[in-house]
């Protein structure tokens, strides 16, 4: 069943090809590769500072990468091509490209002054310009699927980190994007809540979303990961399905991770 969330056939919902990012005089990303089909789900695993929320948030104009290439929905970030000449785009072509991406941080990042209602239709409503009386529509579906109907007019500071977690969720799908990026979403839970986000997260990639997922949680990439990357030094050092990266690791600096994490 990956009906939900239709896809161009065919096409790469994200291409890197040798994406590098500097900050100051260091090198964070180091000529990152990667691609990403459309209802795939890409799980990024490895160690603290190897760049994986840098890559991250290159793809969401979050940070700018300084060289390589990097394609997001079959459009270069952050640039147009016209007459064989790149242009950078203008703050609305931004918008209108990060409206399409949806992203989950590991803090949550909801807004603390505004209710779990008033969170999810923020966007909608003053970036897509929807109907305010559809967007509450469909923001009450969210919270039905995060299972959250109850809370929908409590304040943040009033639910749990999962709970937060999961309206963070529903806020970014409130925008309909074609790939939501996750950036450790369940690293500041308290274990006992992590489940509830990973089986959100695990419906979402069932209707066939596209997902990339910084994780350390192996037993989700294991399960529910398309393709498994390995992270290290600004690179990606191996890649290949759940099974080739676990049980068939070729790399001896994934197996020494895994070795660590497992
Ligand atoms: P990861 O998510 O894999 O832990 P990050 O992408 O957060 O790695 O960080 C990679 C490296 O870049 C780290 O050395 C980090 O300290 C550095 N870094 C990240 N963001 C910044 C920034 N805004 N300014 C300077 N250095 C940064
Ligand atoms: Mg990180």
């Amino acid at each position: 069943m990956r009906s939900s969330h239709p896809s161009p056939a065919g096409a790469f919902a994200v291409v890197a090809r040798g994406v590098e990012k500097y900050f100051g005089h260091l090198q964070v990303l180091k000529g990152v590769n990667l691609t990403v089909e459309y209802g795939k789900v890409c799980c990024i695993l490895g160690p603290s500072g190897s760049g994986k929320s840098t890559f991250l948030r290159c793809m969401n104009h979050l940070e700018r990468l300084d060289k390589g290439f990097l394609e997001v929905g079959g459009e270069l970030v952050g640039y147009r091509e016209q007459g064989g000449k790149l242009y950078e785009m203008k703050k609305s072509e931004v918008a209108r490209q990060r409206a399409d991406i949806g992203m989950v941080f590991q803090n949550f990042n909801l807004f603390p002054h505004m209710t779990v209602l008033q969170n999810i239709i923020e966007a909608p409503v003053y970036v897509r310009r929807i109907d305010r009386k559809q967007a509450v529509e469909h923001a009450m579906d969210l919270l039905s699927k995060v299972g959250l109907t109850a809370k929908a007019d409590a304040y943040p500071r009033t639910l749990s980190g999962g709970q937060q977690q999961r309206v963070a969720i529903a806020r970014a799908l409130a925008m309909k994007p074609k790939l939501m990026l996750f950036d450790e979403p369940t690293s500041a839970l308290d274990p006992e809540l992590v489940g509830e986000v990973l089986n959100v997260m695990r419906g979402l990639a069932a209707e066939g979303m596209t997902m990339v997922v910084v994780t350390h949680e192996l037993g989700f990439a294991r399960e529910v990961c398309d393709k498994v990357v390995f992270m290290d030094g600004g690179v990606v050092v191996e890649e290949g399905s759940p099974d080739e990266l676990f049980n068939n690791t070729r790399t001896a600096r994934a197996k020494a991770f895994l070795g660590k994490v497992l």
